[in-house]
């Protein structure tokens, strides 16, 4: 036990340091060394730093996976860590930077279109921007603090093909918690190798140009996010949720530029006709933007669904297919569109 000569030290401020607010910047002679427990006997071997900072060596080399108190890593520098998280990102960004497809909002809407897309179409460039940490948006949970997710027929048959169990209630039926539906559409999405997610990432701003299929008017042709990163796309699929501080971000920014009249706002709640209309009207709704999900009913003045995740899953398979059908219809260079593709 002797290797454990640990120099591992908390420090803490004196109490009174913190009711100073406008006192000199602290010096490092206010911290208290407070030494670390000893480790359990059960640990054999290992490896810490000692007082004067220089490494006990371990001699043994890892990976070991010695569950009785001698489990050892195989060995890393720090700078390994480094360049094996930025190369790999600074590629994803240099990648992705002219992307075929743009999903903006990764809740339930947003994950359903993306699952669809990559899986109808694996020769396509999909890229999600999410604003939060976690994927997911608001299906983590039934509603309110429930658990299980209610999804209506047909939508059960999207259930199926994410192979997500769920009881059979008659004209509905029930994943037994929203996080299970959730969890396994993020992993499959994740999965498929023409998907990558940026997360903490939020559009800040949807890229305008002439719309070459109608010089008249303005075409959205991408995104801005994480100024100065852009991603080019022909087609944007915003899913970006109800209004709030992030929410319905793609409508409110058309609404602003004029780009489309004026938000109808979310009306009552009505889940007899709230979820048809959501995936029928789920549609282009300018040139280069489809929308769907929560964020088309503040558009559209749709209705309130309420705890009800049929509408919004079905609502992203619709703008999956929405956003093939248009794809294949143009002329793109460098992720722009310049025409419409000739028939042959
Ligand atoms: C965090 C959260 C918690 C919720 N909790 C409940 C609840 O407890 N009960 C209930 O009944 N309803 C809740 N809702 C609303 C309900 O989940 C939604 O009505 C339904 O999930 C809508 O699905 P959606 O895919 O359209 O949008 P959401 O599930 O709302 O997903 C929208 C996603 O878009 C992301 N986003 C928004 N703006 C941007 C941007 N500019 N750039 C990138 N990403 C962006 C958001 O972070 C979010 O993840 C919640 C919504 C959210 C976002």
């Amino acid at each position: 036990m002797s290797s454990f000569k640990s120099s591992i030290c908390s420090t803490r401020l004196a109490p009174s340091d913190h009711k100073h607010s406008n006192a000199s910047p602290i010096s490092m002679k206010e911290f208290q060394i407070v030494k670390p427990l000893s480790p359990p006997a059960s640990v054999k071997v290992g490896s810490v730093a000692s007082d004067d900072g220089s490494e006990v060596v371990d001699t043994r080399v890892g990976p070991i996976e010695d569950w009785e108190g001698g489990y050892k890593f195989a060995p890393i520098k720090e700078h390994h860590v480094a360049r094996a998280m930025t190369k790999r990102y600074g590629d994803d960004l240099y990648r992705t930077a002219i992307s075929d497809i743009v999903i903006v909002g990764c809740g339930s809407a947003g994950l359903s279109c993306a699952y669809q897309l990559a899986k109808e179409r694996p020769d396509l460039k999909i890229t999600i921007l999410e604003a939060g940490v976690a994927p997911g948006g608001g299906a983590w949970l039934g509603g309110q603090l429930m658990s299980a997710m209610v999804v209506r027929k047909p939508a059960d048959n999207f259930l199926r093909e994410l192979e997500v169990p769920f009881e059979d209630e008659g004209d509905y039926v029930v994943v037994k918690h929203a996080a299970l539906f959730t969890s396994t559409i993020l992993s499959k999405v994740l999965k498929f190798p023409n998907v990558k997610l940026y997360n903490a990432t939020a559009v800040e701003d949807l890229i305008t140009v002439k719309d070459p299929l109608n010089g008249s008017n303005l075409r959205v042709a991408g995104v801005s996010c994480m100024d100065p990163q852009t991603i080019t796309a022909p087609i944007v699929a915003s899913f970006a949720g109800h209004d709030g501080p992030f929410g319905a971000f793609s409508v409110k920014r058309l609404a602003a530029m004029g780009m489309v009249k004026e938000l109808g706002d979310m009306r009552g709640l009505n889940m007899r006709c709230a979820e048809d209309y959501i995936v029928n009207a789920t549609r282009e709704i300018v040139p280069g933007l489809i929308t769907g999900g929560m964020e088309l009913s503040e558009l559209d003045g749709a209705n309130r669904m309420g705890a009800t995740f049929g509408g919004m899953l079905a609502s992203g398979v619709k703008a999956a297919k929405e956003a093939i059908k248009l794809f294949d219809s143009y002329d793109i260079v460098e992720g722009e569109v310049v025409g419409l593709k000739q028939a042959a």
